[in-house]
């Protein structure tokens, strides 16, 4: 098998990763069908002050966004990131020992990949962030996310990563545009840190060069996100990186809530939407027509409301993590 790190010697890791796709879609029909539906995909966008959220009718994610994760029926499943289940078509490019990348067969960016961890492990991230930076130092030119076990993960059980080309989510170039008028929570030599309180939802975003600085921002927001969720196997989060010019961006996404009210509606009253990465990127996607139909501008301000840290919450966390950040990192 090809290892990433050998191949992106000779071509650009999105010339390798592009190829490594297109041959996919040859030789695997479930991939070339659903990568040829996804160019007929209906999308929309609303507009707020500033910056905007897409809609992507996509109806192959609806095993994604309707996907049971309770520990009965993961139990009762067999997995589909393990070898032994993956379809004989899929093929993989290395990633060190531990991770293979796969081209994920229902996209929603036109090129998808699922990043998935050799060995049936819990989805964790504090353990593996490092192979996160990592990845998406190799993968310049691609989004790598992290779903959280409670977060949108469809595999909780194991461990991985997708990416997606830069681009595609409105918080690619609104990030760089909106970052002078968050709240400062760290300035230095090495690393900025930003809190984000009036982009629907809640975020913190890292600028570094520093694969160390980037960890040790990431232990202090971890740490203290941890206290304020004693109860959960890991605080509640989804997390976007990308790795341009030498500097490392992440958005951390600390969260309350797994799916909406919506989600559990029934009748006219649902929408079936299950809020994870790309829809904190700001790319909703709606596995069914009528919820891409209905869905409305005050929607989708409710859904981020009731899925992000509430403001005082994020006030709080915010604020130990300025505290210490500009104690520890001068
Ligand atoms: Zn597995």
């Amino acid at each position: 098998m090809n290892q990433l790190l050998e191949l992106i010697r000779k071509k650009s890791a999105a010339q390798v990763l592009r190829e490594f796709a297109e041959l996919q879609k040859l030789s695997w029909p479930l991939a070339a069908t659903n990568y040829e539906g996804l160019k007929t995909v209906k999308e929309k966008q609303f507009q707020f002050d500033g910056f905007q959220v897409k809609v992507q009718f996509n109806p192959e994610r609806m095993r994604s966004s309707a996907a049971k994760v309770d520990k009965q029926s993961i139990a009762e499943r067999k997995c589909f990131l393990c070898i032994d289940n993956r379809p004989a078509e899929q093929d993989a490019i290395a990633f060190g020992n531990q991770f293979l990348i796969l081209v994920n067969p229902f996209p929603i960016f036109n090129t998808h990949f699922t990043i998935s961890c050799n060995s049936h492990i819990d989805q964790r991230f504090i353990p593996n962030v490092r192979s996160l930076l990592e990845l998406a130092r190799a993968m310049e030119g691609f989004t790598v996310f992290y779903n959280g076990p409670e977060c949108g993960a469809s595999a909780p059980d194991h461990l991985h990563f997708q990416a997606g080309e830069n681009g595609f989510m409105p918080i690619g170039d609104e990030f760089d545009r909106l970052k002078s008028s968050a709240r400062k929570l760290f300035s230095g030599s090495t690393a900025d840190v930003w809190a984000f309180d009036n982009y629907l939802r809640k975020m913190i975003s890292v600028e570094t060069n520093s694969m160390e600085v980037a960890l040790k921002i990431i232990g202090i927001y971890y740490t203290h996100f941890q206290a304020m969720q004693p109860e959960k196997m890991e605080p509640m989060m989804n997390a976007l990186c990308t790795f341009s010019g030498g500097k490392w961006t992440i958005h951390l996404f600390p969260r309350k809530l797994h799916r909406p009210r919506q989600f559990f509606a029934e009748g006219n009253d649902q929408l079936l939407i299950s809020p994870a990465s790309v829809d904190f990127g700001g790319v909703f996607i709606t596995p069914r027509k009528v919820d891409f139909d209905k869905i409305t501008i005050k929607d989708i301000e409710d859904i981020y409301n009731q899925v992000s840290l509430n403001p005082d919450a994020f006030q709080e966390l915010t604020e130990k993590i300025r505290q210490d950040l500009n104690r520890i990192l001068i």
